[in-house]
């Protein structure tokens, strides 16, 4: 019987971010990494591999489909309500202790993490989102970046269609990976998971590249929000946080950040659980360092106003929010505070759609997905 490597080794096609070295070796550029690969190699990702002088990238499968509402993933600040129509593939360049979608990220490093592909093409994926409502296609749950050549081919057929896209992403990418999603990925969100590169190490990365891509996205005009997991006696300290949300907003004080409370998962499960409290005091280090738009996520009704939406200039309540829920919208329809007329910073429609869920669910036995063998 075929193992998930050898499944996932046919499930692939050449890929083309990469550059040949003088020696002869394949430089994938995919992710901050920069693997460069001799003949017969795998990149630490696991899914990307240099087999006779091609680099082969993952393609023609997901790991799995969801459909969630856009502020899951969250987007607090692009069309609020929409259904985010939302995939993923397998594998990832970090190996995060505490990763809650582990069972596709940590494929072919970990044994315990075995998703069946299911084979797909970037039209039914596209069709799928449409007949289910979906306003946005998302690449999430692995990390998208390793997977960008097919996240495009499926963004092509989305924009065509008049979605929007967006990746949920740990941001380890490179100038050239960025340069080639650019025409095809509306929403970036990224997740900075630290402030201190020792910790990134920990979950196999540097926190520079990270930085680096952050005021890359911002300055090439991608929709971006930044999420930072607060797990107790890791990331939680004050100075860390303080330094975190000061170069956030040094990039821009308009770049939504959302702390998000932490539950033990995976191999993390030591660290007690993030309190409301916590989250509150990391927020209000955020306002000081500058942010206008700070908000605490996963404890719904627990954390005051921090799920809602204020004007940065007068303070009105323009969005209202409990979890996932939208409970009122009164933003204009060019995207302006109705009381004080000041922009709002964010990808809006002229109007709230209403939501179609506020809850995650699968898309159900119509959409043409099977397993890879
Ligand atoms: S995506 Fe990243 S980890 Fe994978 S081969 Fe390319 S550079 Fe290496």
């Amino acid at each position: 019987m075929a193992t998930l490597a050898d499944v996932l080794a046919r499930a692939t096609r050449e890929g083309e971010l990469f550059r040949v070295l003088d020696d002869g070796r394949l430089q994938c550029y995919a992710c901050g990494h920069c693997c460069p690969l001799p003949e017969g190699a795998i990149g630490v990702c696991k899914v990307r591999f240099n087999e006779g002088g091609t680099l082969r990238v993952p393609w023609g499968y997901v790991g799995g489909v969801q459909c969630d509402p856009i502020e899951k993933k969250p987007f607090f600040h692009a069309h609020p309500g929409a259904l985010a129509y939302s995939f993923g593939m397998l594998g990832c360049d970090l190996h995060c202790g505490y990763c809650q979608n582990w069972v596709t990220s940590q494929a072919l490093r970990d044994p315990a993490a075995v998703a069946p592909p299911l084979a797909t093409r970037p039209e039914d994926l596209v069709h799928d989102a449409l007949r289910l409502g979906a306003r946005v296609l998302v690449s999430t749950y692995n990390e998208p970046l390793i997977t960008s050549e097919w996240a495009v081919a499926v963004f092509k057929e989305a924009k065509a269609a008049g979605l929007l896209t967006g990746y949920v992403s740990n941001g380890n990418g490179t100038p050239e990976v960025l340069e080639y999603i650019r025409p095809w990925v509306d929403l970036y969100k990224v997740d900075l998971k630290s402030f201190d590169d020792r910790h990134y190490r920990q979950l196999g990365g540097r926190l520079q590249p990270i930085l680096d891509t952050i005021r890359r996205l911002h300055a090439m005009g991608f929709w971006v929000e930044i999420v930072t997991l607060l797990i107790p006696a890791f990331n939680d300290s004050p100075d860390e946080i303080a330094r975190l949300t000061e170069f956030v907003a040094g990039v821009s004080p308009d770049i939504p950040w959302h702390v998000t409370a932490f539950h033990g998962d995976y191999k993390m499960t030591d660290p007690g659980n993030t309190t409301a409290d916590m989250l509150l005091g990391a927020a209000a280090i955020g306002r000081n360092a500058g942010l206008r738009y700070v908000y605490a996520g996963n404890l719904p009704g627990a954390v005051g106003d921090l799920e809602n939406t204020h004007c940065a200039s007068c303070g009105e309540t323009l969005i209202a929010r409990y979890g996932y829920f939208i409970r009122n919208y009164r933003l204009t329809a060019d995207g302006c505070c109705p009381s004080c007329t000041k922009p709002v910073p964010g990808r809006w429609g002229e109007r709230f759609d209403g939501q179609i869920t506020s809850r995650p669910f699968l898309p159900g036995s119509r959409s043409r997905l099977s397993v890879v063998s």
